[in-house]
Order: structure tokens, then C-alpha cells, then sequence
């Protein structure tokens, strides 16, 4: 905490070794020296109950995956360009979670290397350059991905082959959102005509995190999709955030949308935390795109990668959190509501299983949520022991994505810290 005499030195070290490029949660940075399923302990010796997380998506330092990992890393690990039994059977597993088309999987170790792959892919198939996003998309760091990513970008505008459009919420499309979102990609897509880039993909997070969560109606994104293929350009599912089972209803959040995507990037909760991403792909796609470069990483679908990844598939599988995510989603749903009609800053609850998105508005009109309130309220939750991030272009939602193994327990802990925090933050 604030009066341990080593954390001051600890902060300006950083600050030293890292500059500019620093990025950290809260103005007062937490030491963290632990975890295990939702909760992370501070070097104070402060529990915190994680609600921002969905890298250790099946549980802090789940001792399965932890033993799974630390046993293939005892006995081999290599780059892929070796046979190995393990990747091959992991790759299987996988594989059976997709669609039959996406027929082969290309292993990265970030979501910004296997969003770059993807829309290197989509501009060789299609001889295109444009791509569409959304206002508040974030797709990676690279430099292809950094300019499809508007939420990364500080100053100056996109290029000219990239166009962002509204998320697809109420606010810019009013009650038909399928129609309107499919208007704007159409509109998007005769601009990005004009401008002689043509279209290469539509490139979605399809749960629109970083846009503030937008879930609903299940099925709006398929218009849209349909006008990208129309057009001749592809559909680029970024499962980064939804994906492995967070969303409750299906392993992956195209799903939900009943879509057929031509290309689905994966990362973050894929490894528990070790540094696993990758793309599944049309086999024709990546054979074309093959034909100009190849592509090879060296620590990607290494053995330790892929005993790893396979023991969050199987944790995912036994401990049922998939099922999990749907009816502790519902339970946490309830209480978010059961809030909502006491305080009505509470403006509006979105998403899908347990991934929610809390719009707070400090005046109650929901067309006005405030970023100013959801800064105040997450650093009221803090004090209150709950990690909780924000997502929207202002800032103006609250993002709740616990890992999957949560308990009523936990949830119950979450919504009394909320109704504590919303009341101090009068
Ligand atoms: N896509 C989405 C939707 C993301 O949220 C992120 C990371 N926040 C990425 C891609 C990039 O993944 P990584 O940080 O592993 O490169």
C-alpha cells in the first residue's frame, strides 16, 4: 500500500526503465505478488477480486495448467519446425471448436500478430487494401494493426484505406442495429471504392469490447457480413476478448451472431497467461497468401505452447465454465439490475455471460453515460478490493470480465462493492 517505503522506488524504477511507453492501472500503482482463481494478493497483503481479467480466463494460476506447462517445459521445448505429438493434438482440439470451413489454424504468440497475419491474408486473397472497423476498436500493436486501431491512435487521423464506423449500439442506429450497421459498413465500403483501395475485410471484435460492449440483438452482425462478402471482401472475427467460452452461449462470440467468418483471431485467455494467439483460417487463403511469403514464428506452437493451451481446453471442459459463465453471468445480470432499479445511474447493462458492459450516467439519462463517474466509481471499487476496468470511447462503461471459474460468493462480493462505490461517488 501506500506506506510500504520500497513501492515509491518501485514506481520510479519503472518509470526509469520503461519511459513514455509505461503503461499502469490507477495513479496510485498496485505491487501485485500473487493470485489464484478470481482473486490477486498485494504486496501489502491486500486481496483483490478481479473483475478486469480475461488473460487467466479459467482461473489465476489454475495448478492443472501451471503443471501442464511447467512439465513440458522440463522435458521439451522447441521451435515448430519439429513433429511433436502434443501440437498436433492441441491443434485437433482446437479445430473441433471451429466451424468445418476454418480448416487450418496458424499459431502466434500475441492477438496483434495473428490480427496482422489476418489482414495480410485478406488483402493478398481479395487484391484489396481497405479495411473497416469500429470507433473504438483496438486490434493490436503492430504497425498494419496499429492503424486499424483507433483507439490506440493519440494524434493525426487513420489512413486513407482505413474507415472506423459507429459501434453497434442504440445510440448511433437507433432500434434496427442490424440494418444500421450494415448501412454504415455499405457506405464504408463505397468510400473506401472512391478512394481506389477497395475492400479487403470487415474486421470486428464481436463483442465489441473496447466500443463499450454491444451484444445485442443476437444475430445483428449477420447483414453486415453478407454486405462485406457481397462486395467481395472478408470477415475477420476477433475473438480475442469473447473467445473460449466467456460469452456463456457459445465457445466463440461470432456464434452468437449465427456468421460465417472467413478468418477468427485468438489470443489472450487462449494460454492462461502464457503468451498464446493465432488465427484459423479458409485453407484457400492461406494457401494463396503462402504463395508470396510464408509465414513462421519461433515461439509459437512450440510444445510448452501447446501442452499449455491444451490444458485450458481441457480445464474449460471439466469445470464446465462455459455453463459457468452463462449462469453466473445471469446471477451477476440480476444483481446489476436489482442495483439499477435503486440507483438509476445505472443506465444501461449490456452483454452476454460474463462479459457486461455498465453504462453510468452521473445525470440518469442514458444517452448521456459519463466517463468522469465510471473513472470515480472504479477507483471507489479499488478501495472497496474490486479490479474493475473501463471500455467506450469515453470512457463511460464499465467493463466487468471476471475470469470463468467465478462463484455467487464472488459476485456477491462484486455487486455490494458496486452499490458502496456508486454511494460514494454521490
Ligand atoms: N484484439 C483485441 C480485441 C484485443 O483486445 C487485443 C488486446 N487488448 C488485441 C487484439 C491484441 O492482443 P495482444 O495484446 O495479445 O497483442
Amino acid at each position: 500500500g501506500r506506506n510500504d517505503p520500497a513501492r515509491p522506488d518501485l514506481l520510479s524504477r519503472r518509470l526509469r526503465n520503461v519511459g513514455a511507453a509505461s503503461v499502469l492501472f490507477y495513479r496510485d500503482p498496485i505491487e501485485m505478488v500473487s493470485a489464484s482463481g478470481c482473486w490477486m494478493t498485494a504486496a501489502d497483503g491486500t486481496n483483490y477480486l478481479d473483475f478486469y481479467n480475461n488473460v487467466p480466463s479459467v482461473g489465476h494460476c489454475h495448478p492443472q495448467v501451471v503443471s501442464a506447462m511447467a512439465d513440458q517445459a522440463a522435458r521439451l521445448n522447441i521451435n515448430s519446425r519439429y513433429l511433436h505429438q502434443t501440437v498436433e493434438t492441441y491443434l485437433d482440439r482446437l479445430k473441433e471448436t471451429f466451424p468445418d470451413h476454418l480448416e487450418n489454424i496458424v499459431l502466434t504468440c500475441s492477438g496483434s500478430e495473428a490480427n496482422d497475419l489476418a489482414i495480410r491474408v485478406a488483402q493478398r486473397t481479395t487484391g484489396a487494401l481497405g479495411i473497416i472497423v469500429t470507433e473504438s476498436a483496438y486490434h493490436g500493436n503492430t504497425a498494419a494493426v496499429t492503424e486499424i486501431s483507433p483507439s490506440a491512435i493519440k494524434r493525426g487521423g487513420l489512413p486513407d484505406h482505413v474507415i472506423a464506423i459507429p459501434p453497434p449500439g442504440k445510440q448511433a442506429y437507433g432500434d434496427n442495429i442490424a440494418a444500421g450497421f450494415a448501412d454504415a459498413v455499405h457506405s464504408a465500403i463505397e468510400t473506401l471504392k472512391e478512394r481506389g483501395c477497395g475492400v479487403a475485410a470487415l474486421v470486428v471484435d464481436s463483442i465489441f469490447s473496447s466500443d463499450g460492449v454491444f451484444s445485442n440483438p443476437k444475430g445483428f452482425l449477420r447483414l453486415a457480413v453478407a454486405v462485406v462478402h457481397r462486395a467481395g471482401g472478408v470477415f475477420i472475427a476477433d475473438e480475442v476478448q469473447p473467445g473460449f467460452g466467456r460469452t456463456g452461449d457459445a465457445f466463440w462470440g461470432f456464434a452468437r451472431h449465427d456468421v460465417v467468418p472467413d478468418i477468427v483471431s485468438m489470443g489472450k485467455p487462449m494460454g492462461n497467461g502464457f503468451p498464446m494467439a493465432g488465427i484459423a483460417v479458409r485453407p484457400e487463403l492461406l494457401a494463396a497468401f503462402c504463395e508470396d511469403v510464408g509465414y513462421f514464428n519461433t515461439f509459437a506452437a512450440s510444445p510448452v505452447a501447446a501442452a499449455t493451451g491444451l490444458a485450458v481446453l481441457d480445464v474449460i471442459r471439466d469445470e464446465n465454465l462455459q455453463n459457468n459463465a452463462t449462469v453466473c453471468g445471469a446471477y451477476l445480470r440480476e444483481g446489476l439490475q436489482h442495483l439499477a432499479e435503486i440507483d438509476g445511474r445505472i443506465s444501461d447493462i449490456r452483454g452476454a455471460g460474463l462479459f457486461l458492459g455498465v453504462d453510468l450516467s452521473a445525470n440518469g439519462d442514458a444517452a448521456q453515460p459519463s466517463g468522469q463517474l465510471v473513472g470515480d466509481v472504479i477507483n471507489a471499487m479499488r478501495r472497496h478490493r474490486v479490479l474493475i476496468g473501463a471500455a467506450g470511447k469515453y470512457g463511460q462503461t464499465l467493463k466487468i470480465r471476471p475470469p470463468l471459474c467465478l462463484k455467487r460468493s464472488e459476485v456477491d462480493f462484486f455487486i455490494e462493492a458496486l452499490g458502496k462505490s456508486l454511494r460514494a461517488c454521490g
